[in-house]
């Protein structure tokens, strides 16, 4: 008698999957060991160019420990290259391999969709490099998507392009939702920003692939082959970084080096798993971070 994929055990919280454990988020594990970690950049490791006292010892430890790391950020200006080179400057040595953008997440993401696809790409070179690696032709001729990211040159000419083929039926995708990002002098716009002007010229929304959507959690998963529920997401916002950690059924630790508070914690309908000052507390303890 056949019996299909239906075994009767529907329920049992962990199900084999060609040999390997998939993830089941409506369980709880809070004694499984941490197995790896990823890890928000700005405002958990730095802080636009200096770096979180503590962070680099943080990260030495997980590299010491042969612990599987990323660091993500949902900036989709540059590329991993260009950010490894920013970090060093901070005092932070961090391989390319172990960063994470919203641009590359993006990239994954089209390239499972659509493979092989065309795009029109309104962004720098973070977000145009990662679609060329994927294999994707970026042009203005009846393109599969229009791909918004983050940049700081908006051109009238781009944005009207991105306008008219939105119009016409190319799917519209951005990096991230964030409406504003930080800068010395005060806000910036952001990806979020210059969607809106596209969505009230044409009615449409875009799909957002980064923070708080617990799909860049799961890219980033699969990228280091990690499990959710033997890895930990630490961020400084709670909008963000603790929502998709939690979503994507990771334990999760809030860092108030950044925006969000301990007393802001308390607002929310969801909470960390650990709320701790500083990444650096928990240097010492980084395999068992919850004992
Ligand atoms: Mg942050």
């Amino acid at each position: 008698m056949p019996t299909g994929c239906g075994d009767g055990r529907i329920g049992t919280g962990i199900r084999a999957v060609d040999g390997r454990i998939a993830d089941n988020w409506l369980v709880s594990t809070p004694d499984e060991p941490i197995l790896s970690y990823l890890t928000d950049m700005d405002g958990v490791l730095v802080h636009e160019d200096h770096l979180v006292p503590g962070a680099d010892k943080f990260l030495a430890e997980l590299r010491g420990n042969e612990i599987p790391f990323l660091v993500l950020t949902n900036n989709s200006i540059r590329t991993p290259r260009d950010l490894q080179a920013r970090l060093r400057h901070t005092g932070l040595d961090i391989p390319e391999e172990a960063i994470w953008t919203s641009a590359l997440a993006t990239a994954t993401f089209l390239n499972d969709q659509r493979p092989n696809g065309t795009a029109y790409v309104v962004g720098e070179s973070g977000l145009t490099t990662a679609l060329h690696e994927i294999g994707y032709v970026l042009t203005d001729s009846d393109p599969d998507y229009v791909v918004l990211g983050e940049t700081r040159t908006y051109s009238f000419e781009a944005i009207t392009t991105a306008i008219r083929l939105v119009d016409r039926g190319a799917r519209f995708i951005a990096t991230n939702p964030d409406a504003t990002g930080p800068s010395r002098e005060g806000l910036l716009p952001a990806t979020g920003s210059v969607a809106a002007l596209i969505t009230r010229a044409t009615g449409k929304e875009p799909y957002y692939v980064g923070k708080p959507n617990p799909l860049m959690m799961r890219s980033a998963l699969r990228r280091i082959g990690a499990h959710s529920q033997s890895t930990v997401m630490i961020g400084d916002r709670m909008d963000t970084d603790i929502v998709s950690g939690l979503e994507a059924g990771m334990r999760t630790v809030l860092v108030t080096t950044g925006i969000s508070t301990r007393e802001s914690v308390e607002q929310f309908p969801y909470r960390p798993t650990l709320v701790v000052d500083s990444v650096a507390d928990l240097v010492g303890r980084t395999d068992k971070p919850f004992a």
